[in-house]
């Protein structure tokens, strides 16, 4: 397998009136070439800003990197460039959806136009060429009579046609990385599962890899092979898509699986949100983030932080349980798959 990404001890910072906020607390993780990777979490997670800084897309001041690399293509450190060298990047070789497309599209633009754009940039393409590649797309995308929706403005579109679109410009230049944000959150159920199917069907076509970020776990079982859990700004477990629905071993884990609907189980059934809320990121505790939630923490907790300890392969937790002198613990049975 080729990497695509390497994230390595990645943190990033929020400089406020009040204060530093410290978003992302060394966060490292890869990213092979053509594969799906979910990051979620809770909101306030760093799991937007991570994407973000992959992009080079957070404000700088207030943001900035305060360590940490960003190896992209096994080459070339996105952390490190200017600004006019991402500028070359990003749109090329990285593309990015959004739960709202009106980020990513121009209200006063044609959606042809917003597409030709990018490829007579990036790819080189004269406008005529641009212009079939930008009616391609849009037929890709699932869009009918692409031919004159391209010379259409993006408020002629429904929402979920919106998103088609956007889709269509991040991948017009087939770049080798998608990151999506929360893409089906504002869409209805059917509208969802479609968007979910395309993008699914475009990485397979152009080989892209995608990076998922979503707080929808149903999301991350129909669409990524490998999942990363955020909470606090840290990678608290992250393995294959088996290992966390079947085999997670983290608390943080076991109370968002417990907090998500499951297709497969009697609606009535009741989900249990995890009490409490997310630490200060202001001034992060001392020891496990989430000890002031979890129910088995122990006096070690609330002193140092745990690192990751392998659980197999590439599954991996940041939890004292997993100290061969800890008490065993066994997950709860409510969250068996
Ligand atoms: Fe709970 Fe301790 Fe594990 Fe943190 S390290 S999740 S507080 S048991
Ligand atoms: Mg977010």
């Amino acid at each position: 397998k080729q990497r695509l990404l390497e994230v390595k001890d990645l943190k990033v910072s929020f400089h406020t009136y009040a204060g530093e906020v410290q978003a992302v607390r060394g966060v490292s993780f890869h990213l092979d070439k053509g594969e799906i990777l979910a990051i979620v979490g809770e909101s306030g997670c760093g799991k937007s800003v991570t994407a973000q800084t992959i992009m080079r897309l957070i404000p700088s001041p207030p943001g900035k990197i305060k360590s940490g690399s960003i190896l992209f293509n096994e080459s070339l450190d996105i952390s490190k460039l200017s600004d006019k060298q991402m500028e070359k990047i990003r749109g090329k070789e990285m593309g990015m959806i959004f739960q709202d497309p009106m980020t990513s599209l121009n209200p006063t633009m044609q959606v042809g136009s917003q597409i030709t754009e990018g490829l007579m940039k990036h790819q080189g393409l004269n406008k005529k060429e641009a212009m079939a590649r930008a009616v391609e797309m849009l037929s890709l995308v699932g869009i009918a009579n692409p031919e004159s929706r391209v010379k259409q403005y993006p408020h002629e579109f429904s929402g979920g046609m919106r998103q088609r679109v956007m889709i269509a410009l991040a991948l017009a230049c087939s770049p080798k990385l998608l990151i999506a944000d929360e893409p089906t959150t504002a869409l209805d159920v059917t509208i969802q599962a479609q968007i979910i199917k395309l993008m699914k069907m475009l990485s397979d076509k152009t080989h892209a890899s995608i990076i998922l970020i979503t707080h929808d776990l149903g999301l991350v079982a129909d669409m990524a092979q490998r999942v990363i859990v955020m909470y606090a700004g840290k990678v608290v477990e992250q393995g294959t898509v088996d290992d966390i629905f079947y085999n997670s071993k983290h608390p943080y884990t076991w109370g968002l699986l417990r907090s998500v609907p499951r297709l497969d189980k009697d609606a009535k059934e009741e989900l249990v949100p995890i009490p409490g809320s997310p630490p200060d990121l202001f001034a992060p505790p001392v020891g496990c983030a989430f000890a002031a939630r979890c129910p088995y923490a122990m006096g070690i907790c609330t002193e140092i932080d745990p690192e990751h300890s392998i659980v197999s392969g590439q599954h991996s937790a940041a939890c004292w349980l997993l100290h061969p002198d800890a008490p065993k613990v066994t997950r709860p049975v409510e969250v068996g798959g």
